[in-house]
């Protein structure tokens, strides 16, 4: 069992005010791993206190100072890859190999990347008799989901520590060990006290608490659309800057002359990635009618071959969701496709054969014939479930692409890949593979639409923490 029992504020591991606490469960097997202290509104404003206070020689450090402490704290995560690794692989679900390279490997690599863009970055320059200066935004909420709980994190404090703002993390409730474990190396590197500090507890509790504080001039949220709509609206109080990431359902659209297989592949590599629970998972296939039958046969192929199982077995490629209100969520969608009236070609709402009792596991499944209209193609599942979407023709594919509440990414697949990045330009997205393209942790990430504004990652995440100022020049 992890019992963690205190808060990390001011550079010390301090008692929380209340007593209560929040059970964590382990996906596989549904049981407590652990437990973490529920924090109120006196812990929130504990932690901002300490960060207001650390702000003003933190902000005014040198940049090359900052860059060895990211360097330190990267390589303090690395030295415990291993542990974050399985931490995560548990508290999400994600099989343990795949949660070592992304998990623990993608955080550990953004604190190095941020010490990297720190050395090259402009913070000033001259534009006719005005020096433009880029400071620090003051201090900032980071406040994060749990499906790639550490990635987030970093994709938050790293580029906040990097700009000179001090920072209150607020973590996800259902996999918040991994942020004690970055607390834990942030102590042990010696960056000033309330520098960084670590709140745990619910949402409406200690979230709400952190946005609405009137000290904090920053928040940058992760999660679900309603959450961020809530959060907007505190911000709105005493107009703070607010960056958002929230949902997807994201098209991949399969043209016409795309080697099918390949792209079949790509996108059911990309729907079904921790299973389903990824805020850019390409869940809506788009295919000409002509393919549709030959997608619809290798779709239902290769989710076959996505063995589900515990995350810590060597043979599972699909892991459980990571709760209990995720299972029954997903289920219900499963169960409102069919009811809809789409095809159901593999999977289905039933628990999978001889998945370990207790987890939250359920059948990589895929639809067809589904129409954009709905509620599988409209709403976020958050599961391993796709929907094969038939088109006519390429404006009809752009136009079923781009009908969405949601534009935070898609795919594009042709041969001819001048006419694959024409169609790309035109969905309404923050970020579109063409052809499979690698993701890039220095290409700017964020949404268009309900997926929320601002932008991570690279120097553009840097940037959402930073302020313009401009000096007049007489001379
Ligand atoms: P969630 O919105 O329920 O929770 C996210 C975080 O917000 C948690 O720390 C939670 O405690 C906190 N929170 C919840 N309500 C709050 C409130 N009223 N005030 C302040 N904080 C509050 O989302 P989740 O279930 O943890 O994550 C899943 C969702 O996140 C999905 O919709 C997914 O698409 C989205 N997501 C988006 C991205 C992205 O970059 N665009 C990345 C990952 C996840």
């Amino acid at each position: 069992m992890l019992l963690k029992d205190k808060l990390f504020i001011a550079g010390r591991w301090v008692a929380p005010h209340g007593r209560e606490t929040i059970d964590v469960h382990n996906a596989g097997n549904g049981q407590v791993m652990g437990r973490v202290p529920a924090g109120d509104a006196a812990d929130a404003d504990a932690a901002v206190k300490a960060a207001r206070s650390a702000f003003e020689s933190w902000r005014n450090s040198c940049p090359a100072s900052r860059a060895e402490f990211l360097e330190k704290i990267s390589a303090g995560l690395k030295a415990r890859a291993d542990e974050l690794a399985r931490t995560i692989a548990q508290e999400v679900g994600m099989p343990l190999k795949m949660s070592g390279r992304i998990q623990a490997g993608l955080p550990i690599a953004n604190f190095a990347n941020y010490a990297r863009i720190l050395k090259d970055f402009i913070f000033e320059e001259k534009t006719g008799n005005s020096l433009v200066i880029r400071e620090a935004a003051g201090v900032a909420v980071a406040i994060t989901p749990w499906n790639y709980p550490l990635h987030q994190i970093a994709l938050k404090v790293a580029p906040a520590l990097a700009a000179g703002c001090s920072v209150v993390l607020k973590p996800s409730e259902i996999a918040p060990f991994n942020a004690f474990i970055l607390a834990e190396v942030v102590e042990s590197v010696g960056l000033p006290a309330g520098v960084f500090n670590l709140v745990t507890g619910y949402g409406p509790a200690v979230g709400e608490a952190l946005v609405a504080h009137a000290d904090v001039d920053v928040v940058s949220f992760t999660g679900s659309t309603r959450a961020g709509k809530r959060i907007s609206e505190l911000a709105a109080q005493s107009v703070k800057r607010v960056a958002l990431e929230l949902g997807g359902k994201s098209a991949s659209l399969i043209l016409d002359d795309a080697d099918l297989a390949a792209a079949v592949k790509g996108t059911l590599n990309g729907c079904y990635l921790n299973s389903g629970q990824t805020c850019t998972a390409l869940t809506r296939m788009l295919v000409p009618d002509s393919a549709y039958e030959e997608a619809k046969k290798i779709a239902a192929e290769l989710a076959k071959g996505f063995t589900v199982g515990d995350p810590l077995a060597e043979a599972t490629k699909l892991g459980p969701l990571s709760s209990q209100a995720q299972l029954d969520r997903v289920r219900g969608y499963i169960a409102k496709g069919i009811a809809e009236g789409a095809e159901l070609v593999a999977g289905g709402a039933e628990a999978p054969e001889g998945a370990p009792a207790g987890g939250y596991y359920v059948r990589p499944t895929v639809f067809g014939k589904v129409k954009n209209s709905m509620t599988i193609a409209r709403e976020e599942i958050f599961g391993p479930v796709l929907s094969i979407i038939p088109y006519r023709d390429e404006e009809e594919a752009v136009r079923i692409a781009n009908d969405s509440p949601y534009g935070l990414a898609g795919a594009v697949w042709s041969k001819d890949e001048a006419r694959a990045q024409r169609v790309a330009r035109r969905i309404r997205a923050g970020q579109v593979d063409v052809n499979g393209g690698a993701f890039n942790m220095n290409a700017p990430f964020g949404g268009f639409k309900q997926s929320g504004h601002g932008r991570e990652a690279g120097k553009y995440g840097l940037e959402e923490f930073l302020e313009y100022k401009s000096l007049q020049l007489k001379g």
